[in-house]
Parts: C-alpha cells; sequence; structure tokens
C-alpha cells in the first residue's frame, strides 16, 4: 500500500474544463485543505498569467495563493531571468505576458522567441514575425507541446501544433518548459517538499501529466475527465497507478 503525503494537481481537464467548473472539484481541493494535506497545481497553461489563473480558482470557490500555483508561462519566465539574457520575444496573450515584468520584451534582436498560444488571436503575421527572429538567431522555448486541449468549442489545438510548425520552419529545436519537462516537475516537488514516491501526479493528459510524472518517478492518477479517451486505457507505454472517475473521487488516493 502507497502512502501518499502531497498532491500535484493539473487545473484544465481537472478542476475545470476552460470556463466550466468540473462538478466537485472545489469540494475536493476542501477536503484537501481541511486535512492539511499539501498540493500544488501545476498547469500548461499558456493564456493566462499566474494572478488570472487564481482569480479565476477562487470564482469556482477554490482559494489558493498565487505560490501555489506552477504555470509553464510562468516558469518561462523565471528561466528567462535565471539565463541572464533578458531580451524576449512573447508569442503570448497580453494576460500571459503579465508574468514578464523586468524583461525586455521588444527588443528588436532577442535572444529567445517563448511559444504559446494565442487562441483566435493567432495570426499568420504574428507567427511569421517568430519565425524571422529564430532565423535571425534566437532561440525558441516551448511553454508546452501539448497537441490539443478540451475547450469550450470541443477538441482545440494546443500550443504544442504552433511550436511544431515554428520548429519546422526555422529548423530548430525547442526547449521546453511545462509538463512533460523533468526540470519542471523537479521544480515542483522542490517546492512541495516531498520526495517523488510521497507524491501522487492527477491529470487528464495521459502524455504530459501521467508519462511526464511517471518518468520522473511520481504516482500517477488518470481523472476520466477533460480530454481523457477510453484509447488513453489502451496505450502500452504509460499505465497509470490509480483510474478515477473525476476528482471528486480524490478521498480514494488516501
Ligand atoms: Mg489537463
Amino acid at each position: 500500500m502507497r502512502e501518499i503525503k502531497a498532491l500535484l494537481i493539473d487545473l484544465d481537464g481537472v478542476i475545470y474544463n476552460d470556463s466550466e467548473r468540473i462538478p466537485g472539484s472545489d469540494k475536493a481541493i476542501r477536503w484537501l485543505q481541511k486535512r492539511k494535506i499539501p498540493f500544488r497545481f501545476i498547469t500548461n497553461t499558456t493564456m493566462k498569467s499566474r494572478a488570472t489563473l487564481q482569480k479565476k480558482l477562487a470564482d469556482f470557490g477554490i482559494k489558493v495563493p498565487e505560490s501555489s500555483i506552477f504555470s509553464a508561462a510562468h516558469a518561462a519566465a523565471e528561466y528567462i531571468r535565471r539565463s541572464g539574457k533578458h531580451n524576449c520575444h512573447l508569442l503570448l496573450t497580453d494576460d500571459a505576458k503579465q508574468d514578464y515584468s523586468g524583461l525586455n520584451t521588444n527588443s528588436d534582436k532577442p535572444n529567445w522567441v517563448v511559444a504559446g498560444d494565442l487562441g483566435d488571436n493567432m495570426t499568420f503575421n504574428k507567427l511569421n514575425t517568430a519565425f524571422q527572429k529564430l532565423f535571425a538567431g534566437a532561440e525558441m522555448i516551448a511553454l508546452q507541446k501539448n497537441r490539443y486541449w478540451m475547450s469550450d468549442r470541443g477538441i482545440t489545438l494546443d500550443a504544442g501544433a504552433f511550436v511544431a510548425l515554428l520548429e519546422f520552419a526555422s529548423g530548430k529545436n525547442s526547449i521546453l518548459i511545462g509538463k512533460p519537462s523533468k526540470t519542471f516537475y523537479e521544480t515542483v516537488l522542490n517546492d512541495l517538499g516531498f520526495p517523488p514516491e510521497d507524491v501522487a501526479m492527477i491529470g487528464d493528459d495521459i502524455e504530459s501529466d501521467i508519462k511526464g510524472a511517471e518518468a520522473s518517478g511520481i504516482n500517477t492518477v488518470l481523472v476520466k475527465t477533460g480530454k481523457f479517451r477510453p484509447q488513453d486505457l489502451q496505450r502500452k507505454d504509460v499505465s497509470p497507478w490509480k483510474l478515477l472517475d473525476s476528482i471528486s473521487e480524490i478521498h480514494k488516493l488516501f
């Protein structure tokens, strides 16, 4: 019997689907808070700043400090700060750009192109400008490489599709920041203060959440919400430790 002492929890597809709360997710988080079970949210969301994510959770009845939310957009800004090369070009929403304060985001000769998802505001011109910066020598930071996500309009292109486009055109590989990057998981585990064997990752993405966490030695819990599809269970290369109908069954992990 494994004893889980702390949790990593994905947001989109686990707590909510885009703008709709997944039934019982607020109660599940309050259940954890009441028992003082430590957790961090870990999300590949590229369109929202940490402050906006915190507010969105609060609107759903989930009150957490901003510091408990680890997003790919925020982690990339930290990566750039640590690199000492602060010139960047952001292929990001205005909201996500808030996480990049103090960096030079209007450089003509950027060190980095940060590639995320702009939803309906992604245009040929923006992609082409990013491509031109890469061609002129910038390195690409991919916030994540998810192929798709479950938005209000159904299955929808995610940032990974645009990263692949830019990698193909520029002939350059990108640096991956979000899940399933080992560094991203290690950063969050460090912050939690528990070794991977004491922690479980709850997610709806068989690749980024389950395969990614498994590779970092973390216990994995797949939920049948969000982008989950029955075919995910037939994969030979990855098998979740536990399967839950939704996060509302969180008590079954303890
Ligand atoms: Mg998800």
